[in-house]
């Protein structure tokens, strides 16, 4: 009956293009990587998806630092942070990373997860009780999101970006807590939340401010210290969550704030508490990390980053407009993240498919990861990515834009 059940749902999918499947790395993370699908043969690609921004993930120091933690401190943290497996690697990388923030929220601390959704799930969880009301831009994370459907708090939904909406629903909004919850760069077009102006309706109205950094840590900002950093901002209000997956190229996620919030966290927040610590390897290599994209190494891969960016705007923007009869459209973006909007479902995966064919590997994303009738290729840029890697996507796309025009 379960199984039937599920076919049916499966076999759904598959009509609307919606079925997803895995390709298995057979080598590390890197622009050129090997890969492989099922039982084929794997094959060499040229891979615009990871969100190794800075390309940190196989870095030598890195690797090396993570064999020196697990010398260290051993290779598993054996129990939950309260019980027994919070380490002296984890306290020293929660140093660090309050250290990294200081300067954007005075005074701050900072507690490690072991990903992002996590910490996002004990965060929205610890502070949004029935005293709270959260409010969320429409294109939040989905951690953000289940964070909030998972809180007593209540919920309320703005349109992306927009502020005015925002403000109005926290005039009327009478709980003693307000909660703002926004994505700092929106993982699924690129662009940038006006924090700012989130800031200010956050000192307005007696509200918090949560910022998911998971896209701008270690690539925005002086030093890369992200998006926070990138704008100026300071202040008690902000309460920062930052992933360590993506441009620090290890794995896990910190939440940074208040003392007191963090304190709360701990006592409070289930995703902290009922989970076994990471790995204090993890944290060891992470230290090194932060060390890597605040040097001058952080600073050549950023500016590195930057060229590539604007390389393939360019080759795109032109591209797009000698072939409009394609609907295709590049987001206004000026990060890493450069999707490609191509409409439909079925149309996007036959891009895919068409770069796939020519050795490149850029993910289609469809519903209802973005909305329905938005389906894209999602260009992800890393500092590693050479200027003739770049050139060869931009002619790819040429490439299948001839073919499907
Ligand atoms: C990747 C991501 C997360 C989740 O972080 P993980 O460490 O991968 O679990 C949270 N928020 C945003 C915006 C992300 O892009």
């Amino acid at each position: 009956m379960l199984i039937d059940h599920l076919n049916r749902q499966l076999r759904e999918r598959e009509a609307q293009a919606l079925r997803r499947q895995r390709r298995i790395a057979e080598s590390p993370c890197a622009p050129h990587q090997r890969v492989s699908v099922g039982d084929a043969p794997a094959r060499e690609l040229l891979a615009f998806c990871s969100n190794d921004y800075l390309g940190l993930a196989n870095h030598p120091a890195l690797i090396e630092a993570l064999a020196e933690g697990a010398r260290r401190h051993g290779a598993g943290s054996g129990a939950s942070h309260l019980i027994s497996g919070h380490s002296r690697a984890h306290a020293a990388l929660e140093d660090d990373l309050a250290a990294w923030l200081a300067p954007s929220i005075p005074g701050a601390r900072a507690l490690s997860f072991c990903t992002g959704y996590m910490a996002n799930l004990a965060l929205l969880t610890a502070l949004g009780d029935a005293s709270a009301t959260i409010f969320a831009d429409k294109l939040n994370h989905a951690s953000l999101i289940d964070g909030a459907l998972l809180a007593k708090a209540a919920m309320q939904r703005y349109a992306h970006g927009n502020l005015a909406v925002l403000a109005r629903q926290l005039e009327r909004c009478t709980t003693p807590v307000k909660l703002i919850v926004t994505d700092a760069v929106f993982s699924m077009d690129g662009d940038l939340a006006d924090l700012p102006g989130l800031l200010a309706l956050a000192e307005r109205h007696d509200a918090w401010l949560i910022v998911d950094d998971a896209h701008g840590f270690g690539v925005l900002g002086p030093q890369g210290r992200g998006s926070l950093a990138h704008f100026g901002l300071r202040s008690e209000r902000l309460i920062v969550m930052g992933t360590l997956g993506k441009a620090a190229g290890l794995g896990g996620a910190f939440v940074a704030a208040h003392p007191t919030i963090i304190d709360w966290l701990v006592q409070a927040a289930r995703a902290y508490i009922y989970t076994t610590a990471a790995p204090p390897a993890v944290a060891h290599g992470l230290r090194e990390s932060l060390r890597l994209i605040g040097g001058e190494e952080g600073d050549r891969r950023r500016a590195n980053l930057q060229q590539r960016i604007a390389q393939l705007r360019s080759g795109l923007t032109a591209l797009t407009e000698a072939h409009p009869a394609l609907g295709w459209h590049l987001a206004d973006s000026a990060t890493a993240i450069q999707p490609l909007i191509v409409g439909d479902n079925a149309a996007a995966m036959a891009l895919a498919a068409a770069l796939d064919a020519q050795g490149l590997w850029v993910p289609a994303i469809r519903p209802p990861t973005v909305p329905v009738g938005t389906a894209r290729l999602r260009i992800t840029l890393s500092a590693t990515h050479s200027a003739d890697d770049v050139q060869r996507l931009v002619q790819g796309l040429a490439h299948a834009a001839k073919d499907l025009a």
